[in-house]
C-alpha cells in the first residue's frame, strides 16, 4: 500500500483514486477494473462473500473462468523438469493439491520452490487465477496466493467473518481490492448522503457511511444484506427523482388545451365506426381527451397488447385535437406501417378525410403522408397540407422530423410503436409546435412495470388488457429441424392448405439476402455468432416458389425495395391478390391483415422474444384462427430454443416481456452495455426488486413536488448530476 493521501484535504467520492491509496495500487486498478475515482472503487461492491474457513465448493469451475477460492492443502510436490526450448537454465514444478472436503484442485507453481514451505498439507488460503485443464484435470497455473492462517503476519485485514470476494482481474486479485477498499474507507468522506434521513427512517434503511462500510466489510449476512438494501435504494431512489424532475418540468409548461367540441369530426367517426369500442378503449379513450384539455402536455404511454386496437384510440384523440382547431402527427417507426396506417386512417374516415373534394363530407379534414423516399412531387403536396393546416393529420416516419417539414397548429403527437424511438426524436417532433404539442407514446411489447417505471419513466401509463370481442386464438407449435427435420414439410403443407382455404401466410426470414444485413435481425445471443448464415428473404422466395409453394402467389417483401414497391406489394396483400408474403421483420410492428392466418418464421432463434410476439401478432386478427409455426435448429436445452419455446408456451405479452429481461442483462434494457460504459446499475434488479423502486418512485416524487430544485439536498443533487453525466446519453436519452 502506497504513501496513502498526498494532499491534505479529506478526499471525497470524486476525489481521484490516487487521493485515497498509493499511486500504485490507483494505476493497477484503474488499469484492471477502470476504477478512476474513490466512488468508483467504493461502489465496486463484492459479487459474494465466502465466510472465513467454509470451503469454495470446487466442482463447478468452469474453464477460463477467474475465480478466487478458498480451500485447504492436501500434498505438496516438487520436481524438476526440463528446461525450456533453447534454453538450460533448470526449471522446477511444484504441484500443490488443495480441496475442499470433496473435489479436488491442483495448483501448479513454476519455479517457486519455496511454495512447498509455505503450502504445507491443512494450511488454508485463498487461490485466485484462471481456471485451466491439463490432462482433463482442472488446475490453476501460477495463482495468486493468500495464506488464512490466524497466526502469520497476514495482516487484519483478511480477518472479519466474511472474506468479500470481488469481480477481479489478474493484475488486481480479490484480496488487493479488499485491502485497497479498506484504506479508502478510512480516508473518504462519505457523510454527504443523498437518501434523505426521514426516508431512511421509514424505510429502515442505514446511511450511506455505514451501507459502505458493510457491504465490504462484514461480520454477519444480515451486515450486507441490509448494506445491499440501502445501496439498491441509492441507484432506485437518485433514478427516479431524476425521472420525478423530468414529469415535474413536463407539467410546468404551457400547453394549448384541446377542449372536445360536439358535432365534429370525433362525433362522426364514432357514428361510422362498425364496432363498438372495448371497455379499456373507452376508458382509456376518455384519459386522453381529458388530459389534452388540460393547459399543460400531456406525456402518455399507451401500452396494450398487440391487436388491442390502440389506432382507434389514437385517432379519436387526433380527431379531438382537429376538431379543436389544431393539427396532429403520427409518427410510425418504418415505411411499411407509415403507408399501413395512413391507408386504415384515410378508409376509417372515408369522406371525413376528402375536405376540398366533391365527394367530402360536411365537416372533414385532410390525411397528409410524408415518407423519406416518396417523389417529389407528392412530397411537396404534403408538405404544404401540412404547413397550411388543410391536413388535420399528418403522418409519417422519421422524415415527419426533418426542420423543412412545417405545421399549422400541432397540438398532437402520437408515437406509435415506441420501441423504435428515442426521447430525442420525441423532442425534436414537440419543438414543432409554438407551444408545447400533447405527446401519446404507443407501444406494443408490453412492458414489466418497473422497466415501464425506469425506462418510460417520465411517462404517465395506460394500458389496454382486453382484446376485442371475436378475435381467434393464435396457436404457436415450434418446428425443431434437429429433432425432426420432416416437419418442415409439414408446415409447408399447413401453408398451402390455409391458402386453399382462401386464407395468407406470412413467410419470415432473419436476413434479405447474403449481403444486405440492414433489415436483417440483430443477433440476439453469442452463441449464434457460430453458426451458418440465416436464411435470407431473396433466396427462400424462388426456393418456395419452386418447390414447396409452387402455383401460390408468392412476392417478397423487405426494408430495401423502393417505396413504391413496398406500398405496391402491402396493398396487394391486403387486397388477397398475394397468397404468400415472404418477408423480414418489416412485417413485425403493426401490420393489421386480418386474412392472414398462419405464419411462418424460420431460424426462429434468431429474433428476441418480444420480437417473436409481435410477429406472431399479425395472424388471429380476423374471425379465422390462426397458426404460428416457428422453425427451428437449436437443440433442446440451449438458450436459444427455450427462447422459441417460451414463446410457443404462451400469448401473454407480460409474461413474455418478464421471461425477455430475464434472458437479457439489465444494462440492455437500459441500454447502456452498447457504448460499453457501466450500467449505473449496479446492484438493482428490475425484476426481482420491484418494491424498492415502487417505493423509491413514491418518495422521490413527492419530494420533488416539495422541493423542485431540491434546494434543500445538496448531496442528491450531487448524485442526480453524477447519474446524468454518466448515463445521459446511454439511457435517458436512447431509451
Ligand atoms: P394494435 O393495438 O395492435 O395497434 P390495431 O389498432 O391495429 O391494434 O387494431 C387491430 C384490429 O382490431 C384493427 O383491424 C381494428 O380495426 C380492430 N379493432 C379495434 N378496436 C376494435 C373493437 N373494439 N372491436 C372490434 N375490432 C376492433
Ligand atoms: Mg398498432
Amino acid at each position: 500500500m502506497g504513501t496513502g493521501p498526498t494532499l491534505a484535504a479529506v478526499p471525497t467520492m470524486r476525489s481521484p483514486l490516487h487521493d485515497a491509496v498509493g499511486l500504485k495500487t490507483a494505476q493497477a486498478l484503474e488499469k484492471a477494473l477502470g476504477l478512476r475515482t474513490c466512488g468508483d472503487l467504493l461502489r465496486h461492491y463484492p459479487r459474494r462473500y465466502v465466510e472465513r474457513g467454509v470451503l469454495t465448493p470446487l466442482t463447478d469451475l468452469r474453464d477460463d473462468e477467474y475465480v478466487t477460492v478458498q480451500a485447504e492443502v492436501v500434498s505438496v510436490n516438487t520436481r524438476k523438469i526440463h528446461p525450456n526450448r533453447g534454453s538450460n537454465r533448470q526449471r522446477t514444478l511444484t504441484e500443490v493439491v488443495v480441496t475442499d472436503g470433496h473435489g479436488r484442485l491442483k495448483l501448479s507453481f513454476f519455479n517457486q520452490v519455496w511454495r512447498g514451505k509455505q503450502l504445507v498439507p491443512g494450511q488454508r488460503g485463498l487461490f485466485a487465477g484462471k481456471v485451466g485443464s491439463f490432462r482433463g484435470q482442472r488446475q490453476l497455473v501460477n495463482p495468486q496466493t493468500q495464506l488464512l492462517d490466524d497466526n502469520s503476519a497476514a495482516d487484519d485485514r483478511l480477518l472479519t467473518g466474511l472474506i468479500p470476494v470481488y469481480p477481479a482481474a489478474a493484475a488486481a486479485p480479490s484480496w488487493t481490492i479488499a485491502a485497497a477498499v479498506r484504506y479508502a474507507l478510512e480516508q473518504v468522506d462519505v457523510e454527504a448522503d443523498p437518501i434523505p434521513e426521514e426516508i431512511r427512517d421509514r424505510h429502515g434503511l442505514l446511511p450511506l457511511a455505514q451501507a459502505l462500510r458493510w457491504v465490504h466489510v462484514a461480520d454477519t449476512e444480515e451486515q450486507t444484506r441490509r448494506a445491499r438494501k440501502r445501496l439498491k435504494w441509492d441507484e432506485a431512489f437518485v433514478m427516479q427523482t431524476v425521472l420525478a424532475q423530468r414529469r415535474a418540468a413536463t407539467v410546468a409548461q404551457p400547453a394549448m388545451p384541446r377542449l372536445r367540441r360536439s358535432g365534429g369530426l370525433l362525433d362522426a367517426f364514432d357514428a361510422r365506426l362498425p364496432f363498438d369500442l372495448t371497455a379499456g378503449q373507452q376508458q382509456v379513450s376518455e384519459q386522453i381527451l381529458d388530459d389534452i384539455g388540460r393547459e399543460h402536455p400531456m406525456h402518455r404511454l399507451l401500452q396494450g397488447e398487440v391487436g388491442s386496437g390502440k389506432t382507434v384510440v389514437a385517432l379519436r384523440a387526433m380527431l379531438a385535437v382537429v376538431d379543436a382547431g389544431g393539427q396532429a402527427a403520427l409518427l410510425a417507426p418504418t415505411e411499411v406501417l407509415a403507408q399501413q396506417h395512413h391507408r386504415t386512417v384515410t378508409s376509417m374516415l372515408g369522406q371525413l378525410a376528402q375536405a376540398g373534394e366533391l365527394t367530402g363530407a360536411d365537416v372533414s379534414t385532410r390525411v397528409a403522408l410524408l415518407t423519406g423516399s416518396q417523389g417529389a412531387q407528392a412530397r411537396r403536396r404534403n408538405l404544404l397540407e401540412a404547413a397550411s393546416g388543410e391536413a388535420g393529420i399528418v403522418i409519417g416516419t422519421h422524415a415527419l422530423l426533418q426542420e423543412n417539414v412545417q405545421f399549422a397548429d400541432l397540438g398532437l403527437v402520437v408515437v406509435d410503436e415506441q420501441h423504435r424511438f428515442g426521447v430525442e426524436q420525441r423532442d425534436a417532433l414537440r419543438s414543432k409546435g409554438d407551444m408545447p404539442p400533447h405527446v401519446l407514446v404507443m407501444t406494443a411489447t408490453p412492458i414489466p412495470r418497473t422497466v415501464a417505471m425506469t425506462v418510460f419513466g417520465d411517462l404517465e401509463t395506460s394500458t389496454l388488457t382486453e382484446l376485442p370481442s371475436g378475435r381467434s386464438p393464435i396457436q404457436t407449435n415450434v418446428v425443431p429441424l434437429a429433432e425432426q427435420p420432416h416437419w418442415l414439410e409439414r408446415a409447408w403443407t399447413r401453408v398451402r392448405e390455409e391458402v386453399a382455404q382462401g386464407r395468407q401466410a406470412y413467410v419470415v426470414c432473419a436476413r434479405i439476402g447474403s449481403d444486405a444485413e440492414e433489415d436483417a435481425a440483430p443477433p440476439v445471443d453469442d452463441e449464434q455468432e457460430k453458426r451458418k448464415p440465416a436464411a435470407a428473404v431473396v433466396d427462400v422466395a424462388p426456393l418456395l416458389a419452386q418447390g414447396p409453394l409452387a402455383g401460390l402467389r408468392l412476392e417478397v417483401l423487405h426494408g430495401q425495395l423502393p417505396t413504391d414497391e413496398k406500398d405496391d406489394v402491402m396493398r396487394r396483400f391486403v387486397r388477397g391478390e398475394i397468397d404468400v408474403l415472404v418477408a423480414t421483420t418489416v412485417v413485425e410492428v403493426g401490420v393489421d391483415v386480418p386474412n392472414a392466418t398462419v405464419m411462418v418464421v424460420l431460424d426462429a432463434d434468431r429474433f428476441g422474444v418480444s420480437q417473436l410476439h409481435q410477429l406472431r401478432g399479425r395472424i388471429g386478427r380476423g374471425q379465422h384462427p390462426g397458426l404460428c409455426l416457428l422453425v427451428t435448429e437449436a437443440a433442446i436445452g440451449t438458450p436459444a430454443r427455450e427462447r422459441v419455446d417460451g414463446v410457443a408456451a404462451t400469448l401473454d405479452g407480460f409474461e413474455l416481456a418478464r421471461l425477455d429481461l430475464e434472458q437479457r442483462r439489465e444494462g440492455d434494457v437500459l441500454g447502456a452495455t452498447q457504448s460499453g460504459r457501466r450500467s449505473s446499475l449496479k446492484l438493482l434488479r428490475l425484476l426481482q426488486d420491484e418494491p424498492i423502486i415502487v417505493a423509491a418512485r413514491e418518495e422521490a416524487t413527492s419530494l420533488v413536488d416539495e422541493d423542485p430544485t431540491l434546494s434543500s439536498h445538496d448531496a442528491l443533487v450531487e448524485a442526480v448530476r453524477e447519474l446524468l453525466d454518466t448515463d445521459r446519453a446511454d439511457y435517458l436519452e436512447k431509451a
